[in-house]
């Protein structure tokens, strides 16, 4: 009889390992605070290694079917100007988080996983516990306060599938969705902590006027039902093997946001973990033994490219040296490519 592993957090991470479990045979638990479907705070951007572990784990085409676009250009934007329009090197898919998770959800249930959902996980994470709750809230980092906000919108025209808006201290991304929908997701740094963010939204996704993000509002149909918020953001790339606990997803690492690649790292981290999780549960190897399996085989795909995207967005955020990275990626399409691949 196969142990039960316990999984804490129904996100991406948490859902996909709980899929991949029961797959294999595995009786999988999952304790989830919230409920389905629901918003959360995203660019809805999914590019690099994660579309293969979906695929690997079966659930590309059914995610095909819920409702996904296909993203193949991007454009970039300073203030008022496109500084750059180039193609995606690898198509990239946008999905609404509303859709992708309560998809998830369902496939997890309907293959006999247990999903607790409106309860708060408690307990220690010992033996057959993984950890998959999500972001490890930081105050401040490097001095500022980071949050995000996200909104769907409809009666926008984009330049591109993906428009990253940049400005001192935002960048803003705006990807197309299925059903004529557009994902409005930004991340924003503040000094000081932001008061009545759930009043004062709207000002800073939208930015200030003049700008090419301003000009994308007029006329956009908010969702605002769709709105929501995200703060205490921390930026810093953690090692797997740091962590005495099997982590999974963004309670392992969060990869800085600008890259849109951790949606992708939650898919890479579950699929990582299953065959150690598997063994573990079938009485072959011991927790602490399969623990650092998993955790050395994430280290070593993640550890170039979390170094990599936390120097981009570190620079991007940089006055003095953002204009020049946006130059180079307007000029030359192998700089484009390379910073692209080295995030993924
Ligand atoms: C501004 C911003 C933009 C982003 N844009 C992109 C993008 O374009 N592309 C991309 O790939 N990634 C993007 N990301 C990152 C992406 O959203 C995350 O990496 C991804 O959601 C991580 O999935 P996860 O399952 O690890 O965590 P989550 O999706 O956060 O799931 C964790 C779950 O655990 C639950 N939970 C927490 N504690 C407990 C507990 N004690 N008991 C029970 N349940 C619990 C929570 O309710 C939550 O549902 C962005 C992030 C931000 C902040």
């Amino acid at each position: 009889m196969a142990e039960t592993i316990t999984i804490v957090g129904g996100g991406l991470a948490g859902l996909t390992l709980g899929i991949g479990l029961r797959q294999r045979g595995v009786p999988v638990t999952v304790w989830e605070a919230g409920r389905y479907p629901r918003h959360r705070v995203c660019g809805e951007f999914i590019s690099g290694r994660g579309q293969a572990s979906l695929a690997r784990l079966g659930l590309k085409d059914s995610l095909n079917e819920a409702g996904v676009a296909c993203a193949t250009s991007a454009a970039l934007f300073y203030g008022k100007r496109m500084v750059a329009s180039r193609p995606l090197p690898e198509a990239a898919l946008c999905v609404s988080r509303f859709v992708l998770d309560g998809h998830l959800a369902q496939e997890f249930r309907r293959r006999g996983g247990e999903l607790r959902v409106g309860t708060r996980w408690t307990g220690a994470y010992g033996e057959g516990v993984v950890r998959a709750a999500g972001r490890r809230v930081e105050p401040a980092a490097d001095g500022w306060r980071w949050f995000g906000l996200k909104v769907h919108a409809r009666g926008i025209a984009l330049a591109a599938d993906l428009e990253m808006h940049f400005r001192p201290s935002a960048y803003v991304g705006l990807c197309r969705l299925p059903g004529g929908e557009v994902n409005i997701c930004g991340l924003f740094r503040s000094a000081t902590t932001v008061p009545d963010l759930a009043r004062c939204w709207r000002g800073w996704l939208r930015g200030p006027p003049g700008s090419a993000l301003y000009e994308r509002f007029s006329g956009a149909q908010l969702d605002e039902d769709s709105f929501c918020s995200v703060a205490g953001l921390g930026l810093r790339p953690r090692r797997a093997t740091e962590h005495r606990e099997w982590c999974v997803g963004d309670a392992l690492t969060m990869i800085p946001p600008m890259t849109g690649n951790g949606m992708s790292m939650a898919f890479e981290s579950a699929e990582i973990a299953l065959g150690p999780l598997v063994r573990f549960s079938r009485g072959e190897l011991g927790w602490a033994q399969a623990q650092q399996e998993s955790a050395r085989a994430s280290d070593q795909e993640f550890t170039s490219r979390l170094r990599c995207a936390a120097w981009l967005q570190r620079a991007m955020f940089l006055p003095a040296v953002r204009p020049a990275l946006l130059f180079m990626a307007a000029r030359s399409a192998r700089f484009w490519r390379g910073m692209f691949e080295r995030t993924r």
